[in-house]
């Protein structure tokens, strides 16, 4: 079996890596950094991938893209996450809500709205969960009711990431309520200008830039926004979580930090005056880590190889997910654990060991086994689906 990209694909990641060394500024730490400069820089950015035809390389030519196979957008998702998401919140749009259109939307909204996404230009975010509302996603009571010629929103939506920044929200709300629960839903396409809309940022560890609540009051949304068949919104979201599970390459940023750790322990020396890297619990850890980054590299591959002929299906994102989510956990921890109490300082502090790297990691994957449907709901699909248990 050939573990290996084909020639061509890794030739243009050389030539991805030397774009994104031009273009990352100095200042570029991630994506889920608290940084004003952010969501505009991403902005541009995602405009330059587009100038190349880079930004949506896998989606047909009618829509935008130009037809690339899996494993070069395979090469985009690991180098841009490796690189800390420069391209924003938009891997969104080009991940998952992008396709979703491609399956479920007329052809008057793929023209209106994949455009724009594949020119870089415009920001979405994903207006699903609720307070009372997360993992049983269809308990959702946003309601969506029939006015003078559009509909009418109201309620509230939870956990909404860079709806500060969004142009555009995708969602999912109640237009039939009287239908049973995963029935009478429907999926809108909404204008983050349109009166009525009100977000409110979240604080939290990961900083106040990527958490918020949305509130919907009496907000207008025209019918040609409802997308898909109304009452058919659970489908909808189904398709939409479908293909956000498979655009996660978590095991990139894993790369990264295992390299760094690994010149960290080579180039730092202990109060005896030997590397980091003889210690027998470093090796052991640094060792695990290599052996499970290499598993959850090839967990996703094999998703997308299932994609490209045509075989998918939703066990293997779920075994992907949970185990990618859980190695950026404990790299965080081991990472910790090697650069000592100093690894607890901050980014941009002079004395922190790989300028903040592992803390700033180490926070900012505590919530990966919560995003994209927490772990437990996938071992859930996994003990059903993939092996066949009872409910
Ligand atoms: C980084 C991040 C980004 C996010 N971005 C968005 C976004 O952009 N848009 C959006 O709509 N949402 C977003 N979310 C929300 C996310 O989808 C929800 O947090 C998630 O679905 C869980 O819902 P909840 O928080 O309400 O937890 P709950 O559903 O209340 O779950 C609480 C706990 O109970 C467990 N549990 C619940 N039901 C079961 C069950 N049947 N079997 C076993 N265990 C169960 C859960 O696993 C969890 O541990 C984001 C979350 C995170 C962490």
């Amino acid at each position: 079996m050939e573990f290996e990209f084909p020639a061509e694909a890794e030739q243009f990641r050389e030539e991805l890596r030397a774009f994104m060394d031009a273009e990352l500024p100095e200042w570029w730490k991630g994506l889920f950094h608290d940084d004003d400069r952010i969501y505009p820089f991403t902005r541009e950015f995602c405009m330059k991938l587009a100038e190349r035809d880079w930004l949506t390389m896998s989606w047909p030519v009618e829509h935008g893209g130009v037809d690339a196979d899996v494993w070069s957008q395979m090469v985009v998702r690991e180098e841009m996450w490796a690189a800390g998401e420069p391209r924003g919140p938009q891997y969104m749009s080009l991940n998952y809500i992008g396709p979703m259109l491609m399956e479920f939307g007329t052809a008057d909204q793929q023209e209106r709205f994949l455009k724009p996404m594949a020119a870089g230009e415009v920001m979405w975010c994903q207006g699903f969960s609720e307070p009372e509302a997360g993992s049983d996603l269809a308990a959702l009571s946003t309601k969506a009711t029939d006015a003078d010629g559009c509909f009418l929103v109201n309620g509230q939506k939870i956990w909404t990431s860079y709806a500060t920044a969004a142009d555009w929200c995708l969602l999912l709300c109640r237009t039939d309520p009287g239908e049973r629960k995963h029935h009478g839903l429907s999926m809108l396409l909404v204008d983050m200008n349109t009166p009525g809309i009100t977000v409110r940022p979240i604080d939290s560890m990961g900083g106040p830039k990527e958490f918020n609540e949305v509130f919907f009051d009496d907000v207008e949304v025209p019918y040609d926004c409802l997308v898909g068949p109304r009452g058919d919104g659970w489908r909808v979201a189904m398709s939409t979580l479908a293909h956000e599970r498979v655009g996660a390459a978590l095991h990139a940023r894993v790369k990264v930090l295992l390299d760094a750790l690994i010149e960290y322990v080579t180039t730092t020396k202990d109060e005896n005056g030997q590397p980091l890297a003889l210690r027998p619990s470093v090796r052991s850890g640094l060792v695990r880590l290599q052996a499970r980054y290499r598993a959850a590299r090839l967990l996703c591959y094999r998703i997308v190889s299932a994609m490209a002929a045509g075989v998918a299906n939703d066990v293997d994102p779920a075994v992907s997910k949970v185990f990618s989510s859980e190695l950026n956990i404990l790299i965080g921890n081991i990472g910790l654990d090697i650069v000592g109490a100093r690894g607890q300082l901050t980014t941009g502090d002079g004395l922190a060991p790989l300028d903040g790297l592992m803390n700033d990691h180490w926070v900012h994957s505590i919530p990966q086994p919560i995003a994209m449907g927490t772990n437990e709901i996938q071992r859930n699909i996994i003990a059903q689906r993939g092996l066949g248990l009872p409910r």
